[in-house]
């Protein structure tokens, strides 16, 4: 379906709640659907909402309810959830993160809260490792941190953590995520030093749900706030973050949070967005990995052995605990391959129609077919895509 925008103004947009089919509701706005093999990138739509999910804060949405009661409750379901002692939904894993850092500097001080991002008098400094910079890390100094690096990006010595603490440290910021986490300190080692300092280690680990055990591996490792996202492997609602941790700090967290008039007020989390939250990490923490996972492996097999590339592209399926955390088919463009460039090929695939978006943050010579997003459907789509792209 088309628009003619030349129409009046009662004309220009057909009515998108009369529209059938799912992808006239885009087209109707003028935008192409595309195919997502890239993972749960927010950039290409996220996750796909688990459909049992709207339903559940569609009757939500119409009851008024004390916001501070719902979030406590919510947070006692987190904990139980996560296996850490407190919880509490935020705007997205990224505001997660912003509160991570105003619990941390800030506390749960009305007076301290209410300077920020204004940290003068306060204790802001946060340590990160330089491997594991990234550009979430942003959303820690919205509340006024300041980053301070150690290592040099490819190593870091314990003594250069045990070196970087003064009275102005507020925590240790720890990246769990594909392809930043291996040229780290482990975890484990972080939390014993920081600790031994006093200090808390708060985790940013986004992106790595499922595997479900991830829910409570950073907690009983040793961090003191965990923040996941509830719209990515969790499939809640988009906007939504799940931060869990020790009490005092979630209570720090929560202080600074909307609907209190701190600095995340304008994180909102609506409350049938907090419900819908934890419909889906309920329904996340009861599903069969196992069988999903060999769902992923079928899926991720049957592309491999269909597609056809030259000579020197290597085609393989890659699942660890690192990088390639679900069955994904993996193309590494080896020296001696002379077809079209793996460049070329992403953008190729990504401006065709329909826009297809593989993974492609991995290895510099690797794409990715990461089939979480993907159905039966779309798999045939991007074999036949790839196979003529491949020609070319
Ligand atoms: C996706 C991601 C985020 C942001 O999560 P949202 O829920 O989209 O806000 C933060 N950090 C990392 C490492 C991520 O992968």
């Amino acid at each position: 379906m088309t628009v003619d925008y030349k129409k009046g103004p009662n004309e220009v947009l057909p009515q998108l709640t009369r529209i059938e089919d799912p992808v006239d509701i885009y087209r109707s706005l003028g935008v192409e659907p595309a195919i997502t093999a890239s993972g749960n990138t927010t950039a290409f739509g996220g996750s796909k909402l688990r459909p049992e999910i709207m339903d559940v804060m569609n009757k939500a949405s119409g009851v008024m309810v004390n916001l501070a009661d719902l979030n406590k409750q919510a947070g006692k379901i987190l904990a139980d959830l996560t296996g850490a002692e407190a919880g509490l939904v935020t705007g997205g894993a990224s505001a997660g993160l912003t509160l991570q850092a105003a619990a941390c500097i800030a506390g749960n001080d009305s007076s301290k809260m209410s300077r920020l991002p204004d940290v003068q008098g306060l204790n802001n400094e946060i340590i990160i490792q330089k491997s594991q910079r990234f550009p979430y890390d942003q959303c820690y100094r919205i509340a006024g941190a300041k980053l301070v690096e150690i290592g040099d990006g490819r190593r870091c010595h314990p003594w250069q953590l045990e070196a970087a603490f003064t009275y102005k440290t507020a925590a240790v910021a720890y990246l769990q995520a594909p392809f930043y986490s291996r040229l780290a300190l482990p975890l484990e080692q972080v939390c014993e030093i920081a600790h031994r300092h006093g200090v808390p280690v708060i985790v940013d680990a986004a992106s790595m749900l499922p595997p479900r055990g991830n829910l409570s591996r950073y907690s009983q490792l040793g961090a003191d706030m965990v923040i996941y996202s509830g719209g990515k492997g969790v499939r809640g609602p988009q906007g939504t973050g799940i931060l869990c941790g020790k009490s005092e700090l979630i209570e720090a967290a929560s202080a600074n949070s909307s609907p209190n008039q701190f600095l995340g007020r304008p994180m909102k989390v609506a409350k049938e967005e907090i419900v819908g939250l934890i419909a889906a990490l309920q329904i996340f923490t009861q599903e069969d990995e196992n069988a999903e996972t060999k769902c992923y492996l079928e899926m991720s097999q049957h592309i491999s052995e269909s597609l056809t590339p030259a000579a020197g592209l290597k085609v393989t399926i890659e699942h660890d605990q690192y990088n390639y955390l679900i069955p994904t088919t993996v193309l590494t463009f080896g020296s001696e391959y002379e077809g079209p460039s793996r460049d070329a090929i992403l953008e190729r695939m990504a401006t065709g129609k329909p826009p297809i978006f593989l993974h492609f943050i991995g290895n510099p010579n690797e794409l990715a077919i990461d089939p979480i997003n993907l159905n039966g459907e779309e798999v045939e789509i991007i074999i036949r895509r790839l196979n003529q792209e491949f020609k070319k």
